[in-house]
């Protein structure tokens, strides 16, 4: 099935199962705007524990705040966001669809990279075992060319955001022959710069109205609080902070379902260092991070680090971790080494010294920052679509949602074979006794089939029955949800069993 096809699936399927709903539906929706149902926000909160204990447990260094959405205005100005934090958009002026610049020749040079992974894929099939990658990509002709356009394509795109050269970045776009989607046309506006952020008024219009951002990151939250961390927690470099918040982007192309919103959640973690320690705890976290993704489970191949083309007027370094959406490699998370702009620019804005005193070296100085950020809805949106699956049954086929059991919103459902002779009352019995430990739900209507297909489609890892035999001997049958294997075991172990699969340790295991 074609890739856009599954991703059509998937969105249908998050609305269906109660895991993402549009934002005001009944009034048509809002943009990009996505509200969380019954078991996504379950899914979420789970993504939430598991990221804020890998963070905040395992790292006796690194502690949590909450800042609040609304700042001092000028924190903004502060951190270049008022003068800064703009994208470069373009218009189709036959469809008035608007696009960014840099996304459109970003799916070119995409477009491209596909091509060359055709061909190795197809000369892979063709010489079977006797395949050597690397040799094939440095000698076969049509990937040669189709590499050095690639490269070409990239230097002048990055050297055009690098100069902020928007004449440039239109240039290309011609160039390059780019096509509006929907018009099918090349008829581009001039490409002009735009802000991202909202705003709004506080207070009263007649005492004079503060005009406030809705914060585009959680990061600033971070920022201004580092010296009330840093000495009510009495922590010494190097220390973390994490947060877990609401930011919000007038983002212009708003497409791809909740990968891209207005209103989304961030997940980051501020790491402050000794200046020139920077780059190696870059390298650090970045080996921490990709472990934390491929902990789940949903493949090596399906992860990459990709290099910023611009690094942002704050960074010294800049990497994104890359998931392989239905639609291709995009960014989930992005690892930046952040120097020590934004804490300088507080300091120089502010007033206020926000220094670190460090009795090794005996001296004060800024700190310097590498930061995580990842975005809590991309995860969840990583985490659906590795987990979706079509399967053909002998009979009959299944749509199961393969969730790492530690992350699945409902962990077991306990099922009574039929409506009665004391069933229905001995399954009650097993969720008074596992509720308090995992979020359980009581399922009797429709047939038994139906109901493990209910529970596939939920992604709920374990079904228990309960039938005849358990009320004589208080045993009920498990059945997995992956495998569809069925055992029998005592009432007295499903904790245990249960308890073991669903751990979040099992996951810690593997990145710590
Ligand atoms: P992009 O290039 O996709 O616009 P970005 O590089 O601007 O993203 P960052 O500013 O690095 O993103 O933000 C950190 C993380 O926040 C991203 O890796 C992403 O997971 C998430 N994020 C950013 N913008 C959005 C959005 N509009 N909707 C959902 N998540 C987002």
């Amino acid at each position: 099935m074609a890739q856009e096809d599954i991703f059509k699936k998937l969105v249908a399927h998050c609305k269906e199962y109660g895991y993402v709903f549009q934002s005001s539906e009944i009034y048509d929706g809002l943009g990009a705007v996505y509200d969380y149902g019954q078991y996504g926000v379950e899914l979420k909160n789970n993504i939430k524990k598991y990221w804020w204990d890998s963070m905040v447990l395992l790292h006796e260094n690194v502690v949590g705040i909450d800042s609040a959405i609304f700042m001092h205005p000028t924190i903004w100005k502060a951190s270049g966001h008022v003068d800064a934090f703009n994208d470069p958009l373009i218009d189709n002026k036959d469809s008035k669809k608007r696009y960014r610049a840099d996304v459109l020749i970003e799916e070119q040079l995409a477009k491209i990279e596909e091509k060359i992974n055709k061909e190795v894929a197809k000369a892979a099939k063709r010489f079977g075992d006797a395949f050597d990658e690397q040799q094939f990509r440095e000698t076969n002709q049509r990937v040669l060319d189709n590499q050095a356009k690639w490269n070409a394509l990239h230097n002048r795109f990055a050297q055009a955001l690098n100069d902020s050269n928007l004449e440039e970045l239109r240039q290309i776009i011609v160039d390059e022959e780019i096509a509006c989607p929907i018009s099918g046309t090349r008829n581009w506006t001039d490409v002009r710069q735009f802000n991202l952020m909202f705003a709004t008024e506080m207070g009263s219009t007649a005492d004079g109205a503060l005009k406030v951002y809705l914060r585009p990151e959680t990061a600033q939250g971070i920022f201004v609080n580092y010296l009330n961390v840093q000495k009510t927690g009495r922590m010494k470099i190097p220390f973390g902070i994490a947060q877990i918040g609401k930011a919000f982007r007038n983002e212009i192309v708003a497409r791809q379902f909740i990968f891209r919103m207005r209103e989304f959640e961030q997940m980051e973690m501020q790491f402050f260092v000794r200046p020139g320690s920077e780059l190696d705890w870059f390298e650090k976290w970045k080996e921490t991070r990709i472990k934390w993704h491929r902990a789940l489970g949903f493949g090596d191949e399906n992860y990459r680090f990709h290099e910023h083309e611009k690094l942002a007027h704050y960074a010294n370094a800049a990497v994104d971790v890359e998931y392989k959406f239905p639609f291709g490699f995009k960014e989930v998370e992005g690892i930046h080494s952040r120097t020590d702009f934004d804490l300088s620019q507080h300091e120089k804005f502010s007033g206020k010294k926000i220094r670190y005193f460090d009795p090794e070296l005996n001296e004060s100085y800024v700190p310097y920052v590498v930061e995580t950020s990842i975005g809590l809805d991309r995860m969840f949106l990583q985490v659906i679509s590795a987990s979706y699956c079509e399967e053909q049954l002998e009979k009959d086929s299944r749509v199961v949602l393969k969730i790492p059991a530690a992350l699945a919103p409902v962990k077991l459902a306990v099922l009574p074979l039929v409506k009665k002779d004391g069933m229905p009352e001995k399954a009650r019995e097993i969720i008074d006794s596992l509720k308090f430990d995992f979020n359980c739900q009581y399922d009797e209507k429709d047939s038994i089939g139906k109901r493990y297909r209910r529970q596939d489609a939920i992604g709920t890892p374990f079904c228990v029955t309960v039938d005849h035999q358990s009320l004589e001997d208080n045993t009920v049958t498990i059945r997995y949800r992956d495998t569809m294997e069925q055992e029998r075991v005592a009432i007295a172990d499903l904790g245990k069993i249960i308890g073991e699969q669903v751990s979040m340790k099992n996951l810690f295991g593997k990145i710590n």
